[in-house]
């Protein structure tokens, strides 16, 4: 097979240019989406102002003409009558110019609300959507950082680009039509003195693209750091380990860096753009010279040497307001791009076309059948050949050292991620064939990197409820199993009180009393499967304790999993399954697990040890 050669380097950048300037529809079919009737009225807009200049400039050569010819004629009193009405559309003409600027001004800031709500809008929706995988990564991570920085404000700047450019398209079209009808050669050379400015504005904004988009990654980092030094979250610890001199010397550091390279790009470009424009003003320089020598000449008239110079001098701020327009809607669409990668994003978790009920109630269980999974872009497997039955009913305990892959197990078992090969099954039916949202609601579950709102003591646990609507009881009785109503009972609005230290008013609490709201949010759900990850971890062992006796009264008659490295919160499971790097390699009750002398009890022993 022969291969096609590849297309010319300069071929390339064109067709990329193009390209990317498509992407121009697609940004204003979003603005077009947001607002119409505003759209609309701001594009009507537009016309009316690329033609009032022109019209303006023709109004005054009309002025002059009638007043140098009224002063050849005799005297003045006989074209005054003829310059009134010209003078009163003159400024008519120039209080619609007013007019409309202030109208368009409001029209765009209009536009950029309601665009930048509704792309923030987009963003959060495609946020929720996006498989779990996208948060996990560095890569995507880059990517989505890009896209939510730039993303809100650039459809507007886009739009207003677009102003911009239509705008001035329609006045240098006007111009350059009149200039025509007076010089051919005016106006060509007028247009190839704007081509090197043309050239370096074009070439500058590639430049500084793939600048941004290689700075990303320390964009980030110092922006980590400037996150450390000025959020709650590590304050403790830079105090204690005297960290903030050393924080703030890494951020200076990186923006000193940052800065830098794009100083260097910003002095290139004024360089090439000062001696661009040079040449556009000498351009204009010959161009005068040529009008002044036509109207000595006496083949034009006065008001014509004022509507020459004043084309030409409009003609040049129009073409640079066009090329500057141009260039940063380039930008601007090459900039939306890392939006469209995201908002291209298809989930791999799929949704079943034909979906099963979710099983009422269970009646087997869960099962995973030769279930292998790595993680994207991760070499090696996270899960080997997992095989588990969690019975209907039943409590099942996952035990193993930290990274055995206990979690990834639960992941999957909650469709975050699907397994590479193999399936889990609820009832014999693959998971896949439910619904996620069908699936979900039957799983009560707490993280060990549990979500901590700072919101009302209320919501944290009614959140659990998966949108169901709940009453008060369900929250209380919820707080009680978990042992946060005693949390919540110290607080000074009770339900009602903000956690947390982010807004006003807002209660702070301990690592302990917070896993006690998270432990109430699982508790709230009427889910038919308890997936418990490291529940009491932050918790002293009175409290656990109690915990677990709870636990095991809710969890009466519910299938259940429980994660938990310290094995004595699991002896009692109807059976265990202890994991080492993501493979099973004992299961078993506690005594049979015991009795064993394999890993589990050696681990138990060690344990137990430190106890005695
Ligand atoms: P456990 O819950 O048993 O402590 P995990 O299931 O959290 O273990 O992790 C198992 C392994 O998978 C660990 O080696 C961890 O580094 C890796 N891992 C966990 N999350 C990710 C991720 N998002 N991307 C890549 N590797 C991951």
């Amino acid at each position: 097979m022969t291969e096609v050669p590849p297309a010319p380097a300069g071929l390339r950048d064109l067709g990329h240019r193009i390209q990317t300037l498509f992407g121009i529809r697609r940004a204003v079919s979003l603005v077009w989406a947001c607002a119409p009737g505003w759209t609309l009225a701001g594009g009507i807009l537009i016309v009316l102002q690329g033609i009032l200049p022109l019209a303006t400039l023709y109004v005054l050569k009309l002025i002059i003409d009638t007043v140098t010819t009224g002063i050849a004629a005799g005297p003045l009193e006989g074209s005054f009558g003829a310059i009134l009405p010209l003078l009163i559309i003159f400024c008519v003409l120039l209080l619609v110019t007013i007019l409309s600027r202030s109208l368009s001004n409001y029209i765009s800031e209009a536009q950029s609300a309601f665009t930048t709500d509704h792309v923030q809008e987009i963003i959060h929706a495609k946020s929720i959507e996006v498989d779990l995988e996208y948060y996990e990564n560095p890569t995507y991570y880059d990517a989505f950082y890009r896209a939510q920085a730039e993303a809100p404000a650039r459809p507007t700047r886009i739009v207003n680009g677009l102003v911009q450019v239509g705008q001035s398209a329609i006045t240098l079209c006007a111009t350059l039509i009149l200039l025509v009808s007076f010089s051919w050669t005016l106006a060509v050379l007028l247009l190839a003195a704007v081509a090197p400015v043309a050239y370096v504005r074009w070439k500058y904004a590639d430049i500084e693209y793939q600048w941004k988009k290689s700075r990303t990654s320390k964009e980030r980092e110092s922006y980590y750091f400037h996150w450390m030094l000025t959020g709650d979250s590590h304050a403790k610890e830079i105090r204690l380990f005297n960290l903030g001199r050393r924080f703030i010397e890494r951020y200076r550091d990186l923006r000193t860096y940052i800065r830098q390279e794009h100083l260097s790009i910003s002095r290139k470009k004024v360089i090439a753009d000062i001696l661009a424009q040079s040449f556009a003003v000498l351009a204009l320089f010959i161009s005068f010279l040529f009008i002044a020598y036509n109207a000595v000449n006496g083949s034009i008239t006065l008001g014509d040497l004022v509507l020459y110079f004043g084309l030409i001098q409009q003609s040049q701020s129009f073409m640079n307001t066009l090329l500057s327009g141009l260039a940063g809607l380039y930008e601007d669409t090459i900039f939306l791009t890392n939006l469209y990668e995201f908002l291209d994003l298809r989930p791999k978790v799929m949704e079943p076309e034909r979906p099963l009920p979710v099983p009422m109630p269970v009646t087997t269980g869960i099962s995973f059948d030769h279930v292998h999974f790595r993680y994207p872009e991760s070499e090696s497997l996270t899960l080997t050949d997992v095989n588990l039955m969690i019975p209907a009913g039943k409590t099942v305990a996952l035990v193993g050292e930290n990274g055995s892959g206990k979690t990834t197990l639960i992941k999957l078992l909650c469709r975050l991620y699907d397994p590479e090969s193999g399936r889990i099954t609820l009832d014999g039916n693959d998971i896949r064939m439910f619904r996620t949202l069908d699936l979900r609601k039957e799983i009560s579950i707490i993280f060990q990197d549990y979500a901590r709102y700072n919101l009302t003591a209320w919501e944290n646990i009614a959140f659990g409820s998966g949108g169901q609507p709940v009453d008060h009881d369900q929250v209380v009785k919820a707080a009680e199993a978990s042992g946060a109503d005693s949390v919540i009972d110290q607080l000074d609005q009770r339900y009602e009180t903000t956690l947390g230290k982010l807004f006003e008013k807002g209660a702070e609490l301990s690592i302990g009393e917070w896993q006690k709201i998270a432990l109430a949010r699982a508790f709230i759900r009427d889910a038919q499967l308890i997936v418990m990850d490291e529940p009491t971890s932050s918790l002293d062992p009175l409290a656990e304790a109690e915990v677990l006796r709870k636990l095991k009264k809710i969890s009466e008659g519910r299938t259940t999993v429980i994660i938990s490295h310290r094995l004595s919160s699991v002896r009692a499971a109807d059976r265990i399954f202890f994991l080492e790097a993501g493979r099973i390699v004992e299961e078993g009750t506690h005594d049979e697990l015991i009795a064993r002398k394999g890993r589990y009890a050696r681990l138990y022993e060690t344990q137990a040890l430190q106890y005695r």
